[in-house]
């Protein structure tokens, strides 16, 4: 039973070529080839099922977005949101601890890590996607003044990682102790959604690359 579903999520991103990258090392340093222009890319790690991403590639088509998420069976819902591929959007199947591989340096202009999982346990620790290693990579392929927009309503993974992007060196543009009651016209995700309708606080970071400034 599992494996005749699972067979039948292979079989569904395979036929979605034209949105989904299964290779993502063949085009490090070469994504502005593949989207055919120089605008900026965005990308978002651990998209989920795509709401967010989806709806940025709608709303700005002057820049390029790519979802990157590592569960197939999760991936391919979002995949199955887009019938008509907006030429601004890509997604990839891959897990973002390799993502040095995908990316070249000065590549990325903006990350969004949204409901990243919060691994709570500490033994799990450099499994977040804010530990500082992970941080680390992120500035190697952002642009100098890149930037990374982090949302959770998880308390103890934000302070976590408000203090690891302060720690590696990253400048802190905006913050917000409830975002939904800060701003308006708020692209969500499907994860923020749901939180939010279970009455949850979602908190909100935007850091800049500090990696060329003295701290
Ligand atoms: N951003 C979505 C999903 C949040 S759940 C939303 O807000 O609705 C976190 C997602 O990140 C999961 O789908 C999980 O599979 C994905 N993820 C976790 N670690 C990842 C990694 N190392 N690389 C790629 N995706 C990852």
């Amino acid at each position: 039973m599992r494996l005749r579903k699972l067979k039948n999520v292979d079989e569904r991103l395979q036929a979605r070529q034209d949105i989904v990258v299964f290779a993502p090392e063949k085009y490090k340093g070469k994504w502005r080839e593949v989207f055919g222009n120089d605008n900026p890319i965005y990308l978002e790690i651990g998209m989920g099922k795509g709401k967010f991403i989806i709806e940025h590639a709608h709303r700005y088509p002057d820049i390029n977005f790519i979802g990157l998420e590592k569960e197939k069976s999760v991936l391919v819902k979002a995949v199955e949101k887009v019938e008509v591929r907006p030429s601004n959007l890509l997604m990839i199947s891959a897990d973002a601890i390799n993502i040095l591989n995908m990316f070249d340096q000065n590549e990325i202009t903006k990350i969004f890590l949204n409901f990243s999982d919060p691994w709570p346990k500490s033994r799990h620790t450099k499994r977040r996607l804010t530990y500082g290693s992970n941080l680390s990579n992120y500035q190697k392929i952002l642009v100098d003044d890149g930037t990374i927009a982090f949302k959770t309503d998880n308390r103890h993974l934000f302070e976590f990682s408000v203090i690891n992007f302060t720690l590696e060196g990253f400048k802190i543009l905006d913050l917000s102790l409830n975002l939904h009651e800060d701003k308006e016209d708020i692209i969500t995700t499907e994860y923020e959604d749901r939180f939010t309708e279970k009455g949850n606080i979602i908190y909100y970071i935007e850091v800049k690359n500090g990696k060329n400034e003295i701290v």
